[in-house]
């Protein structure tokens, strides 16, 4: 087999930055490899290195929830006050192709492990609130290669609730007393879901003038009068991004706004979709570490059906199921929340296992679903294999060795699966709705167009007949099967096209008055 040479994958890759170079610094509450609970730490890890690739300076900033080899101490210390209290913060550093990784570390950040949302609301929202006090300021205290980024020309990208303070601060603190007036904040919206609600007297802890109260104040018709920190954040960052268009126009709407679509509504104008990208140095089936063993291999297009046969008889192997290379072995991956449509599969899953399929399902999350998936295991031994953990490998080996993988998400902002399933050749069943609307196109039999099949509706008869379809497809139209596989692996779903759209915004972030 022919391979491809490394710089082959970016001729086709938009133009870089020239004139629009800029410093960029990404705050967030996660990033991968050190520290990840979902599709943000994906992100962070791999945004930022695609930024550097068009030209940009660009730094992530994270807490150190441990001790990572990588990054070295920098010999800087800073107090800050976080409810009445002193609290020390040092800085960590590593560069890392082309990025710089700042970790801030602190007592209240470390031992949490991966659990990273770990404590009472109010214990979250004060680490939050040291942590984007901090990351405000790194441009002037963590000199990177021996220069600090300084604050002209600098945009900070904050991500989600966690760091929606940070374009706050970067208002009170700074822009309205006449400093740091170049630098600009884009907020990144992730998952509305999670906003850093809480009641009225939260304020106390965030630190602010009086007059900044207003900004948090929500009033839910369903929740109520409400303290909310994603609010304040949208309103005073320069730019929105959210990770699809499906779910930008989706926040909008009372059902997907989940309160704050009043807010984005008012705000449209600064709101704009972009489609995440994926690490196509971790996600690729060519080089994927975790299939350089136990039975499984590496292949591309062009050895798609003899490496993905292979992959699925060592994932057979592995989960202690019958090794059959024509049964279709279906996967769901993720977290179990109601979020995910678990409990749309456990509905289904009568139908399921009448169908002579294998169905293999890896998560954690809610207690009652992780029972539930033990328990499909007990029921359906000879067919279901339901892991309950957090395995980075077994999520590659069974994205390999699958397919299908369903998505029946009851929202899904972009979703991460469903693309790493593509760059697989594992087909997608997904309900259409967000990022899943926006990356999974309906096949069509007729033009033999399309890469999967997407589901109106979140409810279990629609997702057994997207389901029934797809199986029937796999049975009786290897020819048609085989497009819809390669024409997921044929997409760019790489991170390239997805940062120079990002760069679109940085710029009007950074020409905004
Ligand atoms: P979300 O961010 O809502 O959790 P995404 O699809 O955007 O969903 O991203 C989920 C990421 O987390 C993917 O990289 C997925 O492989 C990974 N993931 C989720 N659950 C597990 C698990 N149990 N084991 C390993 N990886 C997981």
């Amino acid at each position: 087999e022919q391979e491809v040479a490394p710089d082959e994958e970016y001729l086709d890759s938009p133009p870089l930055a020239g004139a629009n170079v800029m410093n960029v610094i990404v705050a967030a509450a996660e990033c991968a490899p050190w520290s990840k609970t979902g599709g943000l730490g994906d992100v962070v890890g791999a945004l930022p290195k695609a930024l550097a690739r068009r030209g940009h300076r660009v730094m992530v900033v994270a807490p150190r929830y441990g001790n990572y080899a990588e990054a070295q101490e920098v010999g800087v210390r800073k107090r800050y006050k976080v409810d009445g209290q002193d609290m020390e913060v040092t800085y960590f550093h590593a560069y890392i192709d082309g990025v710089d990784f700042v970790f801030l570390d602190s007592p209240v950040f470390r031992h949490i492990g991966n659990d990273i949302y770990v404590g009472k609301r109010t214990d979250i929202l004060k680490r939050m609130v040291l942590f984007c006090k901090a990351a405000v300021e790194v441009c002037f205290l963590v000199p990177c290669g021996g220069v600090c980024y300084g604050d002209g020309n600098l945009v900070f990208v904050a991500n989600d609730w966690h760091t929606a303070l940070l374009p706050v601060y970067l208002k009170a603190y700074y822009r309205d007393h006449g400093l740091m007036i170049y630098a600009r904040s884009v907020l990144v919206i992730h998952n509305i879901a999670y906003q850093g609600r809480g009641p009225e007297d939260d304020f106390v802890f965030v630190d602010l003038p009086s007059n900044y109260m207003d900004l948090f104040k929500l009033c839910d018709p369903v929740g109520g009068d409400h303290f909310n920190i994603f609010a304040a954040g949208l309103k005073t960052a320069d730019r929105v991004v959210t990770v699809s268009h499906g779910y930008s126009w989706e926040l909008k709407t009372p059902e997907g706004g989940w309160g704050l679509h009043g807010i984005i509504n008012e705000l449209d104008w600064k709101f704009q979709g972009i489609v995440n990208g994926i690490d196509t140095k971790d996600w690729n089936p060519k080089s994927d570490v975790h299939l350089k063993s136990d039975g499984y291999t590496n292949y591309s297009l062009e050895t798609l059906q003899s490496g993905k046969a292979q992959c699925k008889a060592a994932l057979q192997q592995e989960l202690g199921l019958p090794v059959r290379d024509n049964i279709p072995v279906l996967a769901f991956i993720g977290r179990l929340d109601h979020q995910k449509g678990v409990d749309l599969i456990a509905e289904a899953m009568h139908w399921i296992v009448g169908q002579d399929v294998q169905l293999v399902l890896l998560g954690t999350g809610r207690p009652d679903l992780e029972e539930m998936l033990k328990n499909f295991q007990r029921q359906h031994g000879d067919n279901v294999r339901g892991w309950v953990g957090f395995s980075v490998k077994m999520a590659h080996r069974i994205t390999a060795g699958a397919d299908v993988l369903l998505m029946p998400s009851r929202f899904e902002p972009c979703g991460l699966n469903q693309l790493y399933a593509m760059m697989y050749g594992t087909v997608p069943v997904v309900h259409a709705v967000g990022g899943l609307r926006d990356t999974v196109h309906q096949f069509d039999p007729y033009g033999e167009t399309g890469l999967g099949w997407a589901f109106e509706r979140a409810e279990a008869n629609r997702l057994i007949d997207a389901l029934g379809n797809c199986l029937r497809t796999y049975r009786t139209y290897k020819s048609s099967w085989e497009g819809l596989q390669k024409r997921g692996m044929m997409q760019d779903l790489s991170w390239d096209n997805a940062a120079h759209r990002y760069e679109e915004i940085l710029v009007a972030a950074k020409y905004q008055w």
